[in-house]
C-alpha cells in the first residue's frame, strides 16, 4: 500500500477532514497521487446530507467497479465519512467493489486499515465521543486560506439533519492544540484562518468560551484575516459579538443559518430559536459591527410546510436582505426524526419553491452588489482568473469575490481596490493602491 487517491464530496468540514487525513496517510509513509490508475487505493470522503450527494458518490463506486475488472483487480477501494457512517449497511452490499467503510471517527488508523483491507473487507464505523484528532497535524491544501477544524459532532439533532448520527456528538478541540495549529499554518503562509463546526460558536474547552478563541486568533501573529462557520442562533453570546467588533482581523461578516422564517416550522425542525429571536440577533450583530455581511440557509419544503409558512420565509428574506444564501430543498433522510413525517409537497412543488427563493435572493444580491459600485474594498489575493489570464481573484473582507486586472501582485497580498461593476456573484474591481510586497514567507501549496 504505497499510493492512495483522496476524492472528497460536501462540505467545509469534510476539505478539513480530507487534510488530516492526508497528514495521517503521509506519516505512515503513503503517498497522495491524483487519479485512481496511478493508486493502489481509493478513498471517498462523503456526505450525506442530502440524497442526491449520496448518489453521486454511489455512481462514482461504479467507475472504480469498472477499474477493478478490467485494469486493476488488487485496487482497493474505500468509502469514509458521513455516508460510510450513515450506510455502513447498504455500502456492505457493494461489497465487490468495496474494500473499507470507514467513518469520521476512524482516521488515525487509516494507512494500518488500508493495508488490512488489501486482505480482507474492513469496516470501522465506531464513533468515539472523545476523538478529536487534536494532537494530529492535517497536510493542507494550497491557497491562502487555512481551515481549522474546532469542534466535531453536533448535539442539536435538527429533525432534518443526519449530522449528529454520522458524526457523533459535540466534541470541542482544547485551545491549546488549536493555538498551536493556527500559529504552524500561518508560519506555513496561510493568512486567512477559518474556524470549523457544525456549531461553532458553542465551541468550550472547560476554561475558554467561543469569544476567547476568537480573540486568540486574532492574536496569531501574521494572520491577516480570521472567519467563522457556522454559527448556530441560539449559540450566539453578546461576548461573540463583542469579540468580532473589537478584533481587526475577525472579518465583518457571518454566515447565520435561518432554515425558515415560519415559528411554527422552526419548532418541527428542534431549531430552538423563533424568528423574533433571530431577527433581534441580526439587529444586535447590525449594530455591533458596521459593514457586516450577513448569509444564511434556508430549507424549501419541510414536511407539512403550508403556502403561508413558505410565504413567512420569502418574506423575511425580502426583509432581512442577506447578502447571499445557500438554498435547499429538503431532502429526507433515514434515521432523522423528519423522516417519519409524511411529506405534504411534491418534487415538483418543492423544487417550484426552491425557484422562488433563489429568484428572490438572486435580486437582492444583485441590488446589495450593485451598491457597492464607487466604494473601496480590501481585497485578499487568491490567484489568476481560470477564464481570462490577465485577471486576478480574490475575497474581500466581506467574502465577496473580487476580480481585478492582474498588476503582478501575488496570492497573499492585500489590495485597495474601488468596485466598478458588478453582478449578483462577482464583484469587478480597479486597484487604487501600489502593489505592496507579497508576504514575508511563501505561500503553502
Ligand atoms: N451545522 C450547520 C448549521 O446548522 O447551520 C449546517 C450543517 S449542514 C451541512 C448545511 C445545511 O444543509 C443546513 O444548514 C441545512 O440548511 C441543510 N440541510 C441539512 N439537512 C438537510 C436536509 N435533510 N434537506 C435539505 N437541506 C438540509
Ligand atoms: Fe445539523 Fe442542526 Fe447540527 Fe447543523 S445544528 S449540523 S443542521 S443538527
Amino acid at each position: 500500500m504505497k499510493r492512495v487517491f483522496l476524492e472528497t464530496y460536501g462540505c467545509q468540514m469534510n476539505v478539513a477532514d480530507s487534510e488530516l487525513m492526508a497528514g495521517v496517510l503521509e506519516r505512515g509513509g503513503i503517498e497522495l497521487v491524483d487519479s485512481a490508475e496511478a493508486a493502489d487505493a481509493v478513498l471517498l470522503n462523503t456526505c450525506a446530507i442530502r440524497e442526491h450527494a449520496e448518489q453521486r458518490v454511489l455512481g462514482r463506486l461504479g467507475d472504480f467497479a469498472r477499474i477493478k475488472r478490467t485494469t486493476n483487480p488488487r485496487l482497493v477501494v474505500g468509502v469514509a465519512g458521513c455516508m460510510a457512517q450513515h450506510l455502513r449497511a447498504k455500502l456492505l452490499d457493494h461489497a465487490r467493489v468495496l474494500d473499507l467503510v470507514v467513518g469520521p471517527d476512524g482516521y488515525r488508523d487509516l494507512p494500518e486499515l488500508l493495508r488490512r483491507a488489501a486482505g480482507e473487507p474492513v469496516t470501522q464505523v465506531r464513533l468515539d465521543r472523545d476523538e478529536t484528532y487534536g494532537d494530529l497535524e492535517p497536510r493542507r491544501g494550497g491557497g491562502v486560506r487555512a481551515w481549522v477544524t474546532v469542534q466535531r459532532g453536533c448535539d442539536k439533532f435538527c429533525t432534518y439533519c443526519v449530522v449528529p448520527y454520522t458524526r457523533g456528538r459535540e466534541r470541542s478541540l482544547p485551545l491549546d492544540d488549536l493555538v498551536r495549529q493556527m500559529r504552524h499554518a500561518v508560519a506555513q503562509g496561510y493568512r486567512e484562518l477559518v474556524l470549523l463546526g457544525q456549531t461553532v460558536n458553542s465551541w468550550r474547552d472547560g476554561e475558554h468560551d467561543f469569544a476567547d478563541l476568537l480573540r486568540a486568533a486574532d492574536a496569531v501573529e501574521g494572520v491577516a484575516r480570521v472567519r467563522f462557520t457556522s454559527p448556530h442562533p441560539s449559540d450566539f453570546s453578546d461576548r461573540v459579538i463583542a469579540a468580532m467588533a473589537e478584533c481587526e482581523r475577525v472579518m465583518p461578516q457571518v454566515h447565520l443559518p435561518l432554515q425558515s422564517a415560519s415559528n411554527r416550522v422552526l419548532e418541527a425542525m428542534s431549531r430552538t430559536y423563533t424568528i423574533e429571536a433571530y431577527d433581534a440577533l441580526v439587529r444586535r450583530l447590525r449594530a455591533a459591527i458596521p459593514g457586516l455581511a450577513l448569509s444564511t440557509d434556508l430549507i424549501a419544503g419541510f414536511p407539512g410546510e403550508t403556502d403561508a409558512e413558505f410565504g413567512e420565509t420569502l418574506a423575511y428574506l425580502r426583509q432581512v436582505r442577506w447578502d447571499s444564501a445557500f438554498l435547499f430543498k429538503y431532502s429526507a433522510r433515514p434515521d432523522t426524526k423528519a423522516f417519519r413525517i409524511p411529506e405534504t409537497l411534491t418534487e415538483d412543488e418543492k423544487t417550484a419553491r426552491l425557484e422562488r427563493l433563489i429568484d428572490a435572493q438572486h435580486r437582492i444580491s444583485g441590488e446589495i452588489h450593485d451598491g457597492w459600485i464607487g466604494r473601496e474594498a480590501e481585497v485578499l489575493i487568491e490567484g489568476r482568473g481560470r477564464k481570462e489570464e490577465r485577471q486576478l481573484f480574490g475575497k474581500s473582507a466581506e467574502f465577496k469575490t473580487v476580480i481585478l486586472p492582474d498588476d503582478g501582485s501575488a496570492p497573499g497580498d492585500l489590495r485597495r481596490v474601488r468596485i466598478v461593476g458588478a453582478t449578483p456573484i462577482t464583484l469587478f474591481g480597479e486597484p487604487v493602491d501600489a502593489p505592496r510586497p507579497g508576504p514575508l514567507v511563501s505561500i503553502a501549496g
